[in-house]
């Protein structure tokens, strides 16, 4: 974990400052490094006031193996150390004052830009806009708010700026927050020790593009409001750019403030709809492909499917097709991937009142042993002959796989047999199913039966 903001770092030096009180000799320890405090941090470097010039020279010569180890097993980060004293805070030569730890590191993740991101009806307006922000920051549309339901693709589009940005504009420095991110910091910020700088003076003196990740969650956190409000105006007067998102249109948000809300429709509120089947198909393509597979060997039913049922949420989307090149590799074993193994797959997802009659355990039992001809209750019973134990196992792994149910519950449903026992079941039928055709055969026998 990475531990950036000012408190938190405080108390990771309480807890380094404890092992090496174990680890060092106690006069040293008490000499050196006993009123040591966390000051600031910049980047990776945290700085530490200690109480002496010398101080300040003996332990990075002597001590930092100790100090690392220590810092290294308390943080599981690569922090390096300054010492300073407090002679030197104080000329504030040496060191920049505490800042937010939203700003040191940048949040903005690579793997979300434009090329990946797929444009249809339903976000081409929004994606015009953050091509645009992207190339003229601050000039043509300022601010922007970009609104819709959730997994539409909102942070991805703030995400895609923020790299289009970086890119193009080098030394602009750009900085992506979510708003929940932004108000916990807030709190930090407003009650720790701020080397006295304002919030909106450190976003003014630091930030050249500023993209805020669903303000929703601003709602009803009066004086994070407020000074948000502070710095959007702030952004908007010295024309820099600021992007914001939102779930949904500002003017129906709940327990945000007037005049925020006003100030958000004011800037351009772009909606992002639901995609077209046609966006959903082509992001099913790209993702396929990016994943090193090849979309001919999937029946063109299964991307049609998939982008119908899944339609809603590109989240839930993408969620689908992992699942089923997931199923895909690990049990079906075949080249082609046809409609039968993609609604088996994605069928735990499915809600089950709209989709293909109720699945249960039991069904799945009587199923199996309907196939099989043994009565049902020789299927949850104890008899261990080969024909029974391999139906059994059977059952367990269409339960698993089907239903998704966690191997103590299968267990439970198979007269009490412990949760180690149905992961032994469901593994053979797995492993048998790469070699044995007969198996592979009756599987998909009861695939078809239990749709
Ligand atoms: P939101 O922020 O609106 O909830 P996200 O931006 O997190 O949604 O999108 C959810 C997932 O769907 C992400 O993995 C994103 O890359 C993907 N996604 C959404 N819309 C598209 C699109 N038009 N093209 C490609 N991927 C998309
Ligand atoms: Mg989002």
């Amino acid at each position: 974990m990475e531990t950036t903001s000012i408190s938190e770092l405080t108390a990771l030096w309480g807890r380094v400052l404890k092992r090496l009180e174990d680890a060092l000799d106690k006069q040293v320890y008490e000499t050196f490094f006993k009123d040591s405090y966390i000051h600031s941090i910049d980047g990776k470097t945290i700085n530490v006031v200690v109480n002496s010039k010398l101080a300040a020279q003996i332990i990075p010569a002597n001590y930092w193996q100790q100090v690392g180890d220590a810092l290294a097993d308390c943080s599981q980060t690569d922090y390096s150390v300054r010492y300073v004293t407090k002679d030197d805070v104080a000329s504030g030569t040496q060191i920049t004052p505490a800042k937010p730890a939203f700003f040191s590191d940048s949040y903005i993740k690579p793997e979300y830009t434009f090329d990946n991101f797929v444009v249809g009806e339903s976000n081409r307006d929004a994606y015009q806009a953050s091509l645009i922000i992207s190339q003229n920051p601050g000039k043509l549309y300022n601010p922007v708010l970009i609104y819709g339901n959730s997994g539409l693709g909102k942070t991805h589009l703030l995400h895609a700026i923020g790299n289009t940005i970086k890119l193009k504009f080098p030394k602009y420095r750009v900085l992506y927050v979510h708003a929940q991110d932004f108000l916990n910091e807030y709190v930090k910020f407003v009650s720790g020790d701020k080397e006295g700088i304002s919030l909106v003076d450190w976003f003014r003196d630091s930030v050249d593009v500023l993209l805020v990740d669903d303000v929703q969650f601003l709602a009803n956190k009066k004086s994070t409001e407020e000074t948000f409000f502070s710095i959007y105006n702030s952004f908007y007067t010295h024309s820099k750019q600021v992007v914001i998102t939102c779930d949904q249109h500002p003017s129906k948000l709940n327990g945000l403030d007037e005049r925020l809300k006003s100030r958000f429709i004011q800037g351009l509120p772009l909606s992002i709809e639901q995609p077209e089947e046609e966006t959903c198909e082509k992001i099913l393509k790209m993702r396929i492909e990016a994943n090193g597979l090849n979309v001919d060997d999937f029946d063109p039913e299964v991307i049609t499917f998939l982008a119908k049922t899944f339609r809603k949420n590109v989240r839930e989307l993408e969620g689908a097709l992992d699942r089923l090149l997931f199923f895909a590799v690990q049990r079906a074993h075949t080249e082609r991937i046809t409609i039968e193994i993609a609604k088996s797959a994605v069928m735990p997802l499915l809600d089950v009142k709209e989709s293909l009659g109720t699945l249960t355990a039991e069904r799945i039992i009587d199923t199996v042993a309907e196939y099989y001809n043994l009565p049902s209750y020789q299927i949850t019973g104890k008899i261990r002959t080969s024909q029974i134990a391999l139906a059994r196992h059977i059952a367990m792994y269409l339960i698993r796989v089907k239903l998704d149910l966690p191997f103590g519950r299968i267990g439970a449903i198979f007269g009490g047999k412990d949760h180690a026992t149905v992961i032994n079941g469901v593994n053979k039928v797995e492993n048998s199913l790469k070699t044995d055709k007969g198996l592979q055969k009756a599987i998909s026998d009861l695939d078809k039966r239990l749709k």
